[in-house]
């Protein structure tokens, strides 16, 4: 097998330390949850917002087969990972979740960095799709489970059109998926409605606060 990502071994490795090489031994239990919810919702706008205002917040970075976009890094936006170096990961256990999304590039939650972040107080957010958070209930069933939805479905239509940056077949075939993950939004502990950045950025932070 070909190993070309310089984090694979990391990854592999159930020990996984973050830049904190231990976590102190009387530090308190983080928590994950799952953020889940349709293309073009705003999940990206709203969780800059949470990670802004919770500083102990961590994302989890996740793994992937598809090829970078100009501009994004390895091991900051995505773990770039080629075939065999995913499906390693999946043989030796060690992804939370993994799905195959929009029917072409798998994506996984890589769980040591996750268990590492936990078992340093860090308050975890899983940025995941609706097959993810299914698996996690089962991997992780202690991270409460956010759906956040839009206002509308005309109004989850016009911002995928509005934003321009799928073809037209790409935003049919997402907004097909779309429907499938709204159908499924009663399957979480909170639905969160993202009228305005700002309230669904409070309604997140309520709900964090909530189990903390
Ligand atoms: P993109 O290719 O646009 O970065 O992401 C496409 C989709 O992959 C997103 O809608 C997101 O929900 C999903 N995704 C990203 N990371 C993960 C992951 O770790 N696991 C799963 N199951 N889905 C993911």
């Amino acid at each position: 097998m070909e190993i070309e990502n310089p984090y694979f071994n990391q990854l592999l490795c159930p020990n996984f330390k973050t830049s904190e090489s231990s976590a102190p031994a009387n530090s308190c239990q983080g928590l994950a949850f799952v953020i889940c919810g349709p293309t073009a919702v705003g999940k990206g706008t709203v969780l800059r917002e949470v990670f802004r205002r919770l500083p102990q917040s961590w994302y989890s970075i996740s793994a992937t087969t598809r090829a970078p976009r100009p501009g994004e890094a390895n091991g900051k936006d995505y773990y770039f990972l080629n075939d065999a170096e995913f499906s390693a990961l999946v043989a030796a256990q060690q992804m939370l979740e993994w799905a195959t999304v929009h029917k072409i590039h798998r994506y996984g939650t890589p769980a040591a960095p996750v268990h590492d972040a936990i078992a340093h107080g860090k308050t975890v957010i899983l940025e995941v799709d609706l097959d993810g958070a299914r698996q996690i209930r089962h991997s992780l069933p202690q991270a409460p489970q956010i759906f956040l939805a839009p206002p509308s479905w005309e109004e989850l239509q016009t911002r995928l059109i509005g934003r321009g940056t799928e073809s037209q077949q790409e935003q049919q075939r997402r907004l097909a998926t779309a429907k499938i993950e709204l159908a499924a939004q009663n399957e979480f502990d909170y639905i969160v409605v993202n009228n305005t950045v700002a309230n669904a950025t409070e309604e997140i932070l309520q709900i964090i606060t909530q189990h903390r």
